[in-house]
C-alpha cells in the first residue's frame, strides 16, 4: 500500500515537472498543438496551455492501425511488434506563396524523392498558374490558402477582410480542381493576430489553422545560404515529435529549392515520415495573444 502511495507521489511529481517544463518550452517556441474537439475555455494564455498540457498527458496513444505504417512496424532485430503510432515521427513540409514558376521545380525534387508535401498559395498568383495549381493536385500535394493579396496591412485590417480574402482563394482553388480547401496558413504567422473569438469565429467557418515550429528562414532578409537553411531547418529536430517546416517557392527562392534534397534526405535518414496537411490534422497554432 505505502508502495503503492509513494508510486503515486512520484508520479504526479514527474508530471507536475513535466508540465512545467513544457509550459515554458511551449510559451518560449510559441507552438500550442491545439487538439481535435478541444474547448478553450479562457482567453488567458496561461490557463490554456496548462488545460492543453493536462489534456496532452491524459491522452491515450491511437491504436488503430494504419496499413502503410504496419508494414514497417516489425523490429529488424527481434521481430517484435510495436504500436507504430508511438514511434512514428512526421514531417509535414510546407510551401507558403507560391504558385510560381519555381514551384514547379520544388515539385519535380519532391517527385524524384517520391514524398509529398503542402502548398499554401496566394489567391492572386494562382489566377497565372492554374497549371501549377492542377499540377499539385494531380502529384498527390496538399493545397492550403494563403490569402489572396498576402498584404498584411489589408489583410490584418479586421476580421471581415481576413475572411473575404481566405474565401476568394477558397473560391479560385475550387474552380481549378473542384476541391474545397478549408486548411489555412496565416501570412507572416498567426503570432498576435489570433485570439480567442478570432480563433473561434473561424472555427466556425470550417477552417483550421497551420503555423510551424522549424522554418528553413528564407522568409528572412537576407535570404540565407544553402547551408543556413540546411541547418535552420534541421538543428532542432528532435524537439518535437512532428515538425512542420516552413519554406517558400516564390521565384526568388533559389536557395530553398537547392536545400530541399539535403532536407529531404536528412529527414528520410532519420525515419521521418513525409505526410500532408489535411483538415484532419491536429491544427499546429502559435499562443493567441
Ligand atoms: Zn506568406
Amino acid at each position: 500500500m505505502l508502495y503503492i502511495f509513494i508510486s503515486f507521489l512520484l508520479l504526479l511529481s514527474s508530471a507536475f515537472s513535466y508540465i512545467s517544463t513544457n509550459f515554458n518550452n511551449i510559451k518560449c517556441q510559441y507552438i500550442v498543438n491545439i487538439p481535435n474537439n478541444y474547448t478553450i475555455y479562457s482567453s488567458d494564455n496561461e490557463e490554456f496551455y496548462i488545460k492543453y498540457i493536462y489534456g496532452k498527458l491524459n491522452t491515450k496513444p491511437n491504436t488503430s492501425s494504419n496499413s502503410q505504417v504496419s508494414k514497417s512496424i516489425k523490429s529488424k532485430n527481434n521481430n517484435q511488434i510495436t504500436n507504430p503510432n508511438m514511434s512514428q515521427k512526421k514531417v509535414y513540409l510546407t510551401f507558403d506563396d507560391g504558385p510560381s514558376k519555381l514551384t514547379l521545380e520544388v515539385l519535380k525534387v519532391l517527385d524524384e524523392h517520391q514524398v509529398k508535401a503542402t502548398f499554401f498559395v496566394v489567391g492572386s498568383k494562382c489566377e497565372s498558374y492554374h497549371y501549377v495549381i492542377n499540377k499539385i493536385k494531380s502529384s498527390g500535394h496538399a493545397l492550403g490558402l494563403h490569402s489572396y493579396s498576402h498584404n498584411y496591412s489589408i489583410l490584418y485590417s479586421n476580421f471581415e477582410n481576413f475572411y473575404n480574402e481566405m474565401k476568394r482563394t477558397q473560391e479560385i482553388i475550387k474552380n481549378i480542381t473542384g476541391d474545397e480547401v478549408n486548411i489555412i496558413r496565416f501570412p507572416g504567422g498567426s503570432y498576435k493576430r489570433l485570439n480567442k473569438d478570432f480563433y473561434n469565429y473561424l472555427e466556425n467557418l470550417n477552417f483550421k489553422i497551420y503555423d510551424w515550429n522549424l522554418s528553413c528562414g528564407d522568409g528572412t532578409s537576407p535570404t540565407p545560404s544553402s547551408e543556413q537553411m540546411f541547418i535552420n531547418s534541421t538543428e532542432n529536430y528532435n524537439k518535437y515529435k512532428d515538425i512542420i517546416l516552413l519554406m517558400h517557392s516564390r521565384d526568388t527562392d533559389k536557395n530553398t529549392l537547392e536545400t530541399l534534397p539535403k532536407i529531404i534526405e536528412f529527414y528520410k535518414s532519420k525515419n521521418y515520415k513525409f505526410e500532408v496537411i489535411t483538415k484532419e490534422t491536429p491544427e499546429y497554432i502559435f499562443p493567441f495573444k
